[in-house]
């Protein structure tokens, strides 16, 4: 216990931001949540709205411990652990774990490139990219990785929120989800892609009809009801 404890204390984490909030996106949307957003991602996608958080040194480095007296005190029953790319980051599995002793609810929000196995995770939230993330088709082995995805949602609660923004990418969807085994499509969620409000308002009629053709679910992005925040 005592080894466990000055472990914990000795392990350190870049965070770029952390904040209370509403979930805005997937099937928890709504609930008051902390947010803790992990620095650094491999990828560049075309849409990306935290960019700010690609950079593995961006924000501040902090301790486990000294991370998880802030999240508690928002007396919040919903974490998001974000990004960046949260499930590159070596202190995953120790931050799950620390944050779980209270008991909290975990999201992990992740592109699905990489699997981590016994993550005191209870769901995953898994973004597959697509081409309107990466553009040129030579990138698709670095953006989209089948066998990592088929380990997360055969491990894990999990959700699939595809970014969605013309008709063409249902085509793309769909052939994701066949390349996968066993999906649930009551957990593939479609979300519109847009930088504002305005945006999302002109797409999201779209996005709302290709969720009923193809039986999924719609996720809103309720986060562009703060359009000043990043
Ligand atoms: S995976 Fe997420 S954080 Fe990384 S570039 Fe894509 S949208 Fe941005």
């Amino acid at each position: 216990m005592r080894n466990n404890l000055s472990n914990m204390q000795k392990a350190e984490i870049q965070i770029s931001e952390l904040f209370y909030s509403i979930q805005g996106e997937g099937l928890l949307a709504g609930r008051p949540s902390v947010f803790i957003r992990l620095a650094g991602c491999p990828l560049r996608c075309d849409f990306c709205d935290t960019k700010y958080a690609h950079d593995p040194k961006a924000g501040a480095e902090m301790m486990v411990d000294e991370l998880v007296d802030k999240i508690i005190k928002h007396s919040a029953k919903y974490a998001v652990i974000t990004g960046g790319e949260p499930m590159v980051s070596p202190q995953i599995n120790l931050l799950c774990e620390e944050i779980k002793k209270h008991n909290i609810h975990i999201t992990i929000e992740t592109a699905g490139i990489k699997f981590v196995p016994n993550l005191a995770c209870d769901l995953m939230s898994i973004s597959p990219k697509t081409s309107n993330a990466y553009g040129k088709q030579s990138d698709k082995d670095m953006y989209l990785k089948i066998d990592e995805i088929q380990k997360l949602v055969e491990n894990y609660d999990y959700q699939l929120k595809f970014v969605a923004e013309k008709i063409e990418d249902i085509t793309e969807i769909h052939q994701v989800i066949d390349n996968l085994n066993g999906i649930d499509h009551s957990k593939v969620l479609l979300m519109p892609q847009a930088k504002d409000a305005a945006e999302y308002m002109k797409i999201s009629p779209l996005i709302a009809e290709l969720c009923k053709a193809n039986g999924f679910a719609y996720s809103p992005r309720l986060q562009l009801l703060w359009p000043d925040e990043k």
